[in-house]
C-alpha cells in the first residue's frame, strides 16, 4: 500500500535530515542547479520534498548525496 506524504513523514525527515532532491545531489550544477545528466529537474530542484499529484514522493534514481 502506498502512503502519501503526511505530517509524520515530514517530522521524521526533518529529524533525520533526510535529503534526496537535486539540492543535495552531486550531479546538480553548483551555479544554477541544472542536472549534469540533463534530467529535467526544475521540480526536484525547487522542492524540499517533491511529490506527485497524489502526494507520493518523487525520487530520482540517479541521486547521489554530495
Ligand atoms: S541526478 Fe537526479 S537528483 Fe541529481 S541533479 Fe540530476 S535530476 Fe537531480
Amino acid at each position: 500500500m502506498r502512503r502519501p506524504l503526511d505530517q509524520r513523514f515530514l517530522d521524521e525527515a526533518r529529524e533525520l535530515d533526510f535529503r534526496y532532491t537535486c539540492r543535495d545531489c552531486i550531479h546538480a550544477c553548483p551555479f544554477d542547479g541544472h542536472c549534469s545528466l540533463l534530467y529535467p529537474n526544475d521540480e526536484l530542484l525547487r522542492a524540499e520534498f517533491a511529490v506527485d499529484s497524489e502526494g507520493r514522493l518523487i525520487f530520482c534514481k540517479y541521486f547521489e548525496l554530495t
